[in-house]
């Protein structure tokens, strides 16, 4: 997009005279398959953003397979072309120097993918072949693919497929207020825009996708607000030489805090390191000199060393928020402003990709002006996004409060959980089910996640061997009880909430 795009009448002429049939607040990840699908069901779509020039953030850059199966029911795949993204077939976890290779899912494992009605069309669904991205990979191999990418070039070819849509009107300004009729029902959006003033533009409908730091999301109830636990700290490594290319890392230690790296470019590689504790240390550089340095693979060192002496840090909180029932009429609240879990897992554009599969499906054919039937549809909505959201949220959390262990019980449910994946087999297929977003069954996690805790106290018994036999006794309810804390009082929150 040009900067006269940018700037000019194009992208600040929109008509605030008409009724919308939906407006879309924000054009990040979810916003533009929001307005996507709903003008390929025939809806007329004004799409409000703040600044539509390539965003540079160091968030949403590793889509699981279920976020690419979601991308393909809504005929958006093709995002991932062009942008030199670089596919991902599993994860490598390391452990104090051990390792284990975790493959993604095959695909006879699981459903195949949906095509949504009016939203999958000359073979949209479908990746296109370019430098990095190959159609024998995603299409014809036995195993599902994830992808990793540069944000803002991922967000800009969204961006190019809601601006060729010709039932979509694109605004830059800031969305203000939520406009409320005397009933406190929806009616659309006060937008600052440069150049024009505040001005009203209104729809049936409003979808607020406004992101992590919403400023929306309260319009659902003042107390849908997120907790924060830690924080990432980003850094970009260049021409990093990856200890298994076209993973996922997740480096683990007794002595150190997850440490994430995968590669988003050809020549990229992006290292989030977590810092438990929403405020950052006063000095980023000492930290990671410190506490992260020593930990990191031989193979990245070089390119690491260079990171810390460039000194460009970047940091983001780590929220979680369960998701919260769309109840106002004339509103719906999507993507990191319903729903928020922990990014270790990289799972949010999955949750809020599928959410959107399922809004096409729930009211993509209504009319909205029938306020009353969308509503109605939003209600139940809530209910069904559950078992696949809940799953993806709820491991997350778990494996993060397992993975930075501050404790002897998590520090043991920690090992336990690496000498698990190492049986191979079932104890490495279905937790890989589950991050990649293809197992929506939220019993069968807590299933495996207590499997997981029993698994643990095994193996600290047979570390103490038969003189600590009493001493692990003691421990194996400790660890099991830790277990069922880290655990159950998110899966209730997502289930009952
Ligand atoms: C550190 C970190 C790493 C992450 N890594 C991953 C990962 O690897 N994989 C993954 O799947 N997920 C990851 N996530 C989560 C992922 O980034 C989000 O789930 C995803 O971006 C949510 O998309 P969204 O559209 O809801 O919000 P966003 O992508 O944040 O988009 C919100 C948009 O709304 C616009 N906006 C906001 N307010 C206004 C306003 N008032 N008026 C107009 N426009 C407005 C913003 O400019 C922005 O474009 C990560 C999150 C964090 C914090």
């Amino acid at each position: 997009m040009t900067t006269s795009e940018i700037n000019g009448d194009l992208l600040t002429s929109a008509d605030a005279s008409i009724t919308y049939d939906a407006i879309v607040v924000g054009c990040g990840v979810i916003g533009p398959c929001v307005a996507v699908g709903l003008a390929r069901k025939g809806k007329k779509v004004l799409i409000v953003e703040r600044d539509w020039s390539m965003p540079d953030r160091i968030v949403g850059e590793l889509m699981q397979p279920g976020g690419v199966r979601a991308l393909k029911s809504l005929g958006m795949v093709q995002s991932i072309n062009n942008i030199e993204a670089v596919p991902v077939t599993g994860y490598t976890v390391f452990y104090n120097g051990e390792k284990v290779v975790i493959p993604y899912p095959f695909k006879a494992d699981s459903k195949p993918v949906e095509k949504l009605t009016d939203l999958v069309r000359q073979g949209n669904d479908k990746v296109l072949e370019d430098a990095t991205v190959h159609v024998k990979d995603f299409e014809d191999d036995e195993r599902e693919r994830g992808v990793a990418f540069v944000h803002g070039r991922f967000l800009q070819n969204l961006r190019d497929m809601v601006a060729a849509e010709p039932k979509v009107t694109r605004l830059q300004g800031n969305v203000i207020e939520v406009l409320k009729n005397p009933k406190n029902e929806v009616v659309g959006a006060k937008v600052d825009i440069a150049g024009r003033g505040k001005e009203d533009f209104h729809a049936h409908i409003t979808f607020v996708c406004d992101g992590i730091f919403s400023r929306f999301r309260r319009e659902l109830s003042p107390d849908h607000v997120p907790e924060v636990g830690s924080s990432f700290v980003g850094m970009s490594l260049f021409h990093a030489k990856m200890p298994s290319p076209n993973h996922g890392h997740v480096i683990l230690g007794t002595k150190h805090m997850p440490i994430l790296v995968y590669q988003i470019s050809p020549s990229e590689t992006r290292i989030l390191c977590a810092y438990n504790s929403r405020k950052l240390p006063t000095d980023i550089k000492s930290w990671l000199v410190k506490d992260v340095q020593p930990f990191v693979p031989k193979s990245l060192r070089a390119s690491f060393d260079e990171a810390l002496k460039a000194g460009k840090f970047r940091s983001m909180p780590n929220s979680f928020l369960s998701g919260r029932q769309n109840d106002v009429t004339g509103l719906c609240v999507i993507g990191d402003a319903l729903n928020m879990r922990h990014p270790l897992t990289g799972g949010g554009m999955t949750v809020g990709l599928n959410d959107v599969v399922l809004l096409m499906k729930k009211i993509g054919d209504l009319d909205f002006s029938d306020r009353e039937t969308v509503l109605d549809e939003l209600l139940d909505y809530h209910f069904e996004r559950k078992s696949y959201d809940s799953v993806i949220n709820v491991l997350s959390i778990a494996l993060y409060s397992l993975f930075a262990a501050d404790n002897a019980d998590l520090r043991a449910l920690q090992r336990g959980c690496f000498r698990y994946f190492q049986r191979g087999g079932d104890c490495v297929k279905l937790p890989v089910q589950f991050l990649s977003g293809v197992l929506p069954r939220p019993l069968l996690l807590t299933k495996v996640f207590f499997a997981v805790a029993l698994y643990a106290v095994y193996v600290n018994f047979e570390d103490k061997g038969a003189l600590g036999f009493p001493v692990a006794l003691l421990q194996g309810f400790s660890i099991v009880f830790t277990a069922a804390r880290v655990f159950t009082p998110y899966l209730y929150a997502e289930l009952i909430g």
